[in-house]
């Protein structure tokens, strides 16, 4: 089993989707897809629900709750019509709704995992669908009474790093617009050369100090049972990109 983590700009629009398809057809390893929201859809649902909070935009854990309720649906909406055509393209895959399986406190909007009940639950849900490619939102999640909840901006990389902790997956590969990890920012510095590998700990490090390249939060999940990160171009996935793991 693999992880395959697709962000917004990898699912911004039909061309992007047809290419994602394009990826995931030349894998014969089982796959669990996680997807973002398409595009910029997170930060126009953010606006929408502080306009639509109006004045209680201001009221802490109200707004906190209102805001996972509509937020969450980016990636809902994003991951019903990767399902829908990847079916439509003959890659058979089921369809996993995070929030009635990654359980989470109610800290919303930085809800905190339950790891041991997500484990549970999705290998039940797993075991009752069988299938060779699933389906899964990343950045979000529900608690035990059916609210939804959302792991912090950028949380898709987290949610990828915690299905292949539970799952025991091979690797995680972050499909991104970048062909890996640069020893600099390579907008800026013109020597900046893309690392093959790195350590978990370098990552960790570059992701604290800013880097975008990866939530800080990924590492964690995977360090333990050492499972790798590639970081791959879904613009050139012919491309090896880096890869984060014990070895360096
Ligand atoms: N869609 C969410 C965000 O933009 C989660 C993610 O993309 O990682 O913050
Ligand atoms: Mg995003």
């Amino acid at each position: 089993m693999k992880i395959y983590k697709f962000g917004g700009a990898s699912v911004k629009n039909a061309e992007r989707i047809h290419n994602l398809a394009q990826i995931v057809s030349q894998e014969t390893d089982d796959l669990v897809i996680v997807v973002s929201a398409m595009g910029k859809t997170t930060n126009e649902l953010e606006v929408f629900t502080q306009a639509l909070a109006g004045d209680d935009c201001y009221q802490g854990d109200a707004f906190d709750e209102l805001y996972d309720q509509v937020v969450s649906t980016g990636e809902l909406q994003s991951s019903r019509f990767i399902s829908a055509y990847l079916n439509h393209v003959g890659i058979a895959n089921q369809w996993i709704d995070m929030t009635q399986i990654l359980r989470t406190d109610a800290s919303f909007r930085h809800a905190k995992v339950d790891f041991e009940t997500t484990r549970h639950q999705l290998t039940e849900f797993m075991q009752s669908h069988p299938a060779h490619v699933y389906v899964a939102q990343g950045f979000i999640g529900g608690t035990a009474d059916g609210r939804r909840t959302t792991l912090g901006r950028e949380g898709s990389d987290y949610s990828a790093a915690i299905l292949a902790n539970l799952l025991d997956a091979q690797s995680v590969t972050l499909w991104k617009d970048v062909a890996g990890i640069y020893s600099a920012d390579p907008r800026k510095v013109k020597d900046a050369v893309l690392l093959s590998a790195i350590s978990y700990e370098q990552a960790r490090e570059m992701a604290k100090a800013g880097a975008q390249i990866i939530h800080p939060e990924t590492v964690s999940p995977l360090i333990e049972k050492d499972i790798p990160i590639y970081i791959r171009s879904f613009i050139h996935p012919s491309q090896q990109g880096t890869v984060i793991g014990k070895t360096h």
